[in-house]
């Protein structure tokens, strides 16, 4: 039992829990039952004492010189994520990210069930991207009436994401995974994740070797 609240875990920490969840999975389909913090460190060039917390967080505590057994970890970590359950979503703007998103089978294994997508683009409505069916926007408000959707997936145009996501509030969905440059203005208790492939680019951009493409005579 968790005493503490998930915001309250270091977000690095969270973010690398998927990244040992998959090596912990090829370990056990080699059959090793048991796995230490060393070995998970050895395998990500990381410190294990490093590993060590970043896995407390879900609760479980290996025992000294003989480590975890795999299948419990694995366990931990996915309950920890709350990838061992569904999750239902609906998906907003099945466009280039949208549909990219609907054909990523990934998410599936996580739990991640996106049931409809919405759109207002006549060519879509009424057709399926990678198997989710795709509806008039003007249905969301109705189809989202008790079906449990606990997420949204806002992939619309900038100018349409709020709309978007105070349907969405009107639903009841406790969190929205927001694609859109825009900062949603919504209830402080809806969970608001916000992506941004920019600022993960920055990062890789700003750390290569700062030399000019073409030497002094060129340019
Ligand atoms: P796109 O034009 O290919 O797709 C947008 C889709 O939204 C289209 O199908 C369009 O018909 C639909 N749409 C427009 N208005 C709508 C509305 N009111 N309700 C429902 N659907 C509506 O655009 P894209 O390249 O897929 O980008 C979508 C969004 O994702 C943009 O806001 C973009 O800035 C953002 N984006 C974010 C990242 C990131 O790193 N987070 C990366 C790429 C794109």
């Amino acid at each position: 039992m968790f005493t503490q609240s998930a915001k309250s875990f270091p977000i690095p920490s969270i973010q690398r829990l998927p990244v040992y969840l998959r090596f912990l999975k090829e370990q056990r389909n080699r059959g090793n039952t048991l796995i230490s913090c060393t070995q998970i460190a050895e395998e990500f060039g990381q410190l294990s004492v490093q590993v060590r917390k970043d896995l407390s967080i879900t609760g479980i505590s290996g025992r000294p010189k003989v480590g975890y057994r795999t299948n419990e970890l694995i366990d931990a970590i996915e309950g920890f994520l709350g990838w061992n359950r569904e999750i239902k979503a609906f998906l907003i703007g099945a466009g280039s990210l949208g549909s990219a998103i609907l054909g990523y089978a990934g998410f599936v294994e996580h739990g991640l069930r996106i049931v409809a997508a919405f759109d207002i683009d006549p060519v879509k409505i009424g057709n399926s991207i990678h198997r989710c069916p795709v509806f008039d926007l003007r249905q969301m408000y109705g189809m989202g009436q008790n079906a449990g959707i606990e997420i949204g997936i806002l992939t619309v145009p900038s100018v349409a994401a709020q709309e978007a996501a105070n349907i969405l509030v009107q639903i009841g969905v406790q969190g929205i995974w927001n694609y859109t440059p825009i900062r949603l203005d919504i209830p402080q208790e809806i969970i608001c994740e916000e992506v941004k492939l920019s600022a993960s680019f920055a990062v890789l951009s700003s750390r290569l070797k700062k030399s000019p493409v073409f030497p002094d005579e060129y340019v």
